[in-house]
C-alpha cells in the first residue's frame, strides 16, 4: 500500500457515520486566522478555478502565486499556494476585512476544511480517508448543525472537485507505487504542464504536431479549445502516456473519449 496525504498527527479519523458539529463564520473572534499560514498544495482543479477566477492565464499563476516542490515518493513536482511576502503575510487571497477574496472559486482543502482528507492506494485503487483537524485557535466547533461527511462535502461544494482532481491523486499515487529513483521522473516536466499549466498545454495540443500525431481535429479540437474541464481530462490521460502509466491504445481511446465530454463550465 502507497500512501500520500496521510495525518499522523492523531487526527480524528471520520467514519462514513460518524457526525460533527461545525460553523465558520465572519462574526467568531478566529475568523480568517485559519488562513494566515496555510501549507497548501494546489490541485490541477484548483488552479484551473483560481486562474479562471483572477482572469490571468495559468502560466501566469504559477509563476506569482505557487512555489513548485517535488513530491517524495512519486517524484513529481507539486506546487504550493506562495504566501504574501509582505506583512501580515497569510494566504494572497485573504482580505483582511472581507475574508476569503475567491470564496467561490477556493480551493478543495480549504472547503474540506475542518476535515482532511488523506489517500492510499491499495490492490490499484484509490482509497480516500477523512480525518477531522480540530485547531487550538478554532471556534467553529462550538456551534451549528451537526454534518456527516457527505453532508459537509455537498455543502460546500466539494464534488466537482473531488471528481477532477482524483485522477491527480492516481497518477501520483501509481507513479509512487513504482519507486521511482531519486531526481525528478522521467516526464516530470510534461506532467505539469499537461495538468497544471493547462493554457502552455492547450497551445501544445493544437498548435503543435500534437494535433496530427493524435488525430485531434474536429469537434475534439473545438472542445479542447473551449473548455478548461476536457483539457485537463486529456492532460491527465497524457501524463499518464508520458510517465509509462498507461500504453498509446489506452490514450488514443481517451482522446476519442473526449468527443462527448461531460460539459462543466
Ligand atoms: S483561498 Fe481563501 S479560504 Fe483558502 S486559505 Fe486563502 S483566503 Fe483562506
Ligand atoms: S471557525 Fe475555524 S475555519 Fe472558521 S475562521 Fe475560525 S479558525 Fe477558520
Amino acid at each position: 500500500m502507497v500512501n500520500i496525504y496521510t495525518h499522523p498527527e492523531n487526527h480524528q479519523r471520520l467514519e462514513p457515520d460518524n457526525t460533527f458539529r461545525f460553523q465558520c463564520h465572519s462574526g467568531l473572534a478566529c475568523f480568517n486566522e485559519c488562513c494566515r499560514q496555510p501549507t497548501l498544495i494546489l490541485k490541477p482543479y484548483d488552479i484551473l478555478r483560481l486562474r479562471r477566477r483572477l482572469g490571468i492565464t495559468s502560466t501566469a499563476f504559477l509563476a506569482r502565486y505557487t512555489v513548485r516542490i517535488m513530491e517524495e515518493t512519486s517524484r513529481l513536482p507539486l506546487r504550493l499556494l506562495a504566501l504574501r511576502e509582505e506583512e501580515p503575510g497569510g494566504c494572497p487571497f485573504l482580505d483582511a476585512a472581507c475574508g476569503c477574496t475567491v470564496y467561490e472559486d477556493r480551493p478543495a482543502a480549504c472547503r474540506l476544511f475542518p476535515v482532511i482528507q488523506g489517500s492510499s492506494l491499495t490492490e490499484g485503487t484509490v482509497k480516500a480517508a477523512y480525518f477531522l483537524k480540530k485547531l487550538d485557535f478554532c471556534q467553529g466547533f462550538a456551534h451549528g448543525p451537526q454534518w456527516t461527511l457527505e453532508q459537509w462535502r455537498a455543502d460546500q461544494g466539494l464534488l466537482p472537485y473531488d471528481e477532477l482532481n482524483h485522477e491527480w491523486v492516481a497518477i501520483l499515487l501509481e507513479q509512487g507505487a513504482r519507486q521511482p529513483t531519486p531526481g525528478a521522473s522521467p516526464g516530470a516536466n510534461i506532467f505539469e504542464l499537461a495538468i497544471s499549466d493547462l493554457d502552455a498545454f492547450r497551445r501544445f495540443v493544437l498548435e503543435s504536431a500534437f494535433a496530427s500525431t493524435h488525430g485531434i481535429q474536429g469537434a475534439v479540437a473545438d472542445v479542447l479549445r473551449q473548455n478548461d474541464e476536457t483539457l485537463l481530462r486529456l492532460g491527465y490521460a497524457y501524463a499518464r502516456l508520458v510517465l509509462g502509466l498507461t500504453d498509446t491504445p489506452q490514450f488514443q481511446a481517451a482522446v476519442r473519449s473526449l468527443a462527448s465530454p461531460p460539459r462543466d463550465s
